[in-house]
């Protein structure tokens, strides 16, 4: 359903959240929630209703969508209340098999040696270089990252303690699970190249 272009943002989601709520749906997907709290609170009053709801945002990791709606002003508590989990992702582009080659360089061996859990995963992290196949720009395709940031009890204490966001990470999402790590692994298999993980991830501080 698409909301009216010529009323308010908040009381078009309004007319359609309720309109939706009548057809009693089991899930409402909501389209991204942006600067708006009218917005973002009528989402979260759905989900007090007992409907499962998925909406989106824009943030580089999973704990800032948290400090994004507060940011809105949503309160801890309804976050902590109304949030079961947040999956974060970004898309890597994929190393053409044809040209493709072992990157040796010294730091791309220390990446390895920075994640503990890297230890019993083969590394055989690769590089672009470029033919005819890829037009010469050593990619071809993409793949998905991500990371789940499950809100469990712990977590949940947090959320609504008002905690950072670093704080919330480091509750919900282990080292080996972040979207760096998720990343790591595909530069692990060659799938990816470290420049390329670097270029939409950052890596842990
Ligand atoms: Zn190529």
């Amino acid at each position: 359903m698409e909301v009216p272009a010529d009323v308010p943002e908040g009381e078009g989601v309004r007319i359609m959240l309720n309109a939706a709520l009548r057809m009693a749906p089991h899930v409402i997907l909501m389209g991204e929630i942006r600067e708006d709290l009218d917005v973002a609170n009528r989402v979260i009053s759905a989900a007090f209703t007992g409907h499962l709801v998925y909406t989106t945002l824009h943030v580089t990791e999973a704990a800032l969508a948290i400090t994004r709606l507060r940011h809105i002003g949503v309160s801890s508590e309804n976050l902590a209340a109304a949030l079961r989990g947040v999956l974060a992702q970004r898309l890597v582009q994929v190393l053409c098999p044809d040209c493709r080659v072992p990157d040796l360089r010294e730091e791309t061996q220390a990446e390895r040696r920075r994640a503990a859990w890297l230890a019993d995963i083969e590394w055989l992290p690769m590089r672009e270089v470029g033919c005819a196949r890829c037009a010469w720009s050593g990619f071809r395709g993409r793949r998905i990252i991500y990371e789940l940031l499950d809100i469990d009890r712990d977590v949940r204490d947090l959320v609504e303690r008002g905690a950072t966001a670093r704080e919330i990470a480091r509750a919900g999402v282990p080292p080996g699970r972040s979207i760096w790590a998720c990343g790591l692994r595909l530069v692990a298999r060659g799938v990816t190249s470290i420049d390329e993980l670097r270029r939409v991830a950052d890596p842990p501080s």
